[in-house]
Parts: C-alpha cells; structure tokens; sequence
C-alpha cells in the first residue's frame, strides 16, 4: 500500500514562551523539525507533507538554505487548531494507500517505530502509539476532591498514529469538537483504534525542560551507538 506521512508542525508553541515556534529551536545543533524529518525520509518510498504556519513558511525557507536540508517534502498551511492542521494536509491526498500523522514536535520517532507503525495499520487498519503510566494517577472531581485509579486501565498517546486514507479522510469530514489527536476523531466516527507499543523516548517537545531532556537522550543513544561500534 502506498505510504503518505502529515507531519504537522504548524502550531506557535507558546507553552515553550520561545520567540520562534518550538518545532524550529535547535536540539543536538539542527532544528527540532530536522530530526523528525530525516526519520521519515530515512523509511524510504514515502509522500511526506509537512504542515507549517503560514507566517513562517519564509522563515522554513531560511533554515532549510542555512542547513542546506533539501528533502523532498510537499509544503502545506497549518490551520488554527491541530485538527484543522491535519485536515488541511489530508485535503492533499487523493489516493489509497497509508497514511501517518506525526507531531513535527517529536524528534525523536525511529524509523523502527514508522515501519512498525504502517506494518501495523496494514494488519490491523490502525495504528495508535502508546505507552504504559509510570506515576500513579488520580482523578479530580468535579467537588475538588479527587480519586485514585489503576493506572493499568491507562496508556499516554503518542503519535505517530496511521490510518487507512479513505478512513480518516471520511473520520474528519466533520466539524471540530474538542479533539487533541487522531485516534479521537477516528474513534468518534466510530472506528476501532489498535494500539502499539510506543517508546519512552518519543517525547513530545513542549516545555524547555523537554528539550534538556531530549539533548541528553541523543547523548546517550551516541555513546551507546558508538561503544556498540555502529
Ligand atoms: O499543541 P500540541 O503540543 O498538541 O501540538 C502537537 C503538534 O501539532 C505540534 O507539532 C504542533 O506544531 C502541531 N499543531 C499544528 N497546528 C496547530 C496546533 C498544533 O500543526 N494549530
């Protein structure tokens, strides 16, 4: 089946109270969105759309003539929520096949994960990443109490999550709720969501303490790599 990726990347970042959207930001010496691109492009025989905000398309343009990184992507304008972001990218495909979202904010997705990810939703007809909870969890009511749950009722989500084109594409053929995934739309249209285990190393970039720690998880796979002599 032909294999499509949306990365979208197409939010400001305020949480990051960065001057420039946090996709852009340096980690290990290139722009965040360096990184998640090259693990797209690294799985070969892929149409990857990447989503940026249309007030910084000229500045993408920059980095890209800076770093001189020239992948073959299909540029597209983000849209005011995610949702419309990913919906803008899905207007772009017009055939089967495959395809992956992924938030340009998470560096650092392996090939590994991509490949097991539409190995998985060829199987299955989806697939969602997902990790356990390593903290306890409580539930906040709406009195202020709260409650403890079993946290292995629960999984955090990640992306990437892929689906079948014609089936997300038909799942957000509706108006935005409030949605923070694609698993949740796919789910409200009442389509059924396979999970796959996620890693813990697929963090997602949000506030600057996630840059320090991705800047030390790079360091660490270096030395592993480079002590395994690969
Ligand atoms: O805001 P959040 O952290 O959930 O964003 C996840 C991903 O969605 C980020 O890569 C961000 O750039 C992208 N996004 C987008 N369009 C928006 C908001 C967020 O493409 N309007």
């Amino acid at each position: 089946m032909k294999k499509f990726a949306i990365i979208v990347a197409g939010g400001s970042g305020q949480r990051m109270e960065a001057s420039i959207p946090k996709q852009f930001l340096l980690l290990d010496n290139i722009p965040i969105l360096f990184h998640t691109i090259q693990a797209f492009v690294a799985l070969g025989d892929i149409q990857i759309i990447l989503v940026l905000p249309t007030s910084q398309k000229d500045y993408w343009v920059e980095l890209c003539n800076k770093y001189q990184f020239y992948p073959s992507i299909i540029i597209c304008d983000g849209g005011k929520e995610r949702f419309y972001s990913v919906k803008n990218g899905l207007n772009l495909i017009n055939e089967p096949g495959l395809v992956a979202i992924h938030d340009g904010v998470r560096p650092l997705i392996t090939t590994t994960i991509l490949q097991q990810s539409f190995q998985d939703a060829a199987q299955y007809g989806s697939s969602v990443m997902a990790i356990p909870l390593k903290d306890s969890i409580r539930q906040v009511t709406s009195n202020g109490s709260s409650l403890a749950v079993d946290r292995t009722n629960f999984r955090l989500i990640q992306t990437p999550q892929t689906f079948v084109i014609d089936e997300i594409k038909s799942a957000y053929d509706i108006d935005f709720l409030n949605f923070t995934d694609d698993a949740s739309v796919m789910e409200h249209s009442g389509y059924p969501i396979h999970l796959t285990e996620g890693s813990f190393q697929n963090i997602k970039i949000t506030t600057k303490e996630d840059l320090v720690f991705a800047e030390a998880i790079i360091n660490v796979n270096k030395t592993i790599s480079s002590k395994s002599g690969q």
